[in-house]
């Protein structure tokens, strides 16, 4: 993808963060993740029914990479099987620590496929998915 369009859906995302904001809602599971490197401290609330993510929300201070991610994976993952969340994670985890990954099924997320050029932001973009992450490790419980 070129550099300026990457620019662009990242800020995009950074400026309309999807479903920012908590709500109340006990059928949510919550989690909080953040990232002593930077700035990043977000909350995150994951509805999941019948094995599939139905909503995901997010609040907390972030910079412009880490609230970019986590926009983009709740657009990438709305609707999305456990199994298929879990495929995608590895995916993006790949794609991160320059690996080869699978860049079809990341969908926008691949905007950050040169992120590891800044090691120190790695960890920005993969914030929001770890804390994924500890969702998962619920539901699986
Ligand atoms: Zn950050």
């Amino acid at each position: 993808m070129e550099p300026n369009l990457k620019r662009e859906i990242i800020l995009q995302h950074y400026e309309h963060p999807k479903n920012k904001g908590l709500i109340q809602d006990d059928r949510y599971i919550k989690v909080n993740t953040n990232n002593e490197s930077c700035i990043d401290e977000i909350d995150l609330m994951v509805k999941v029914d019948q094995g599939k993510v139905v909503d995901v929300r997010f609040d907390g201070e972030a910079c412009a990479i880490c609230t970019s991610s986590t926009s983009i994976m709740i657009d990438t993952l709305l609707g999305k099987k456990i199994e298929e969340v879990e495929l995608i994670m590895k995916e993006f985890t790949n794609m991160i620590d320059e690996k080869e990954y699978n860049e079809a099924i990341l969908g926008e997320a691949i905007v950050y496929d040169d992120v590891s050029k800044q090691p120190s932001r790695k960890k920005c973009a993969l914030l929001p998915w770890w804390g994924m992450e500890k969702v998962i490790q619920e539901v699986r419980k």
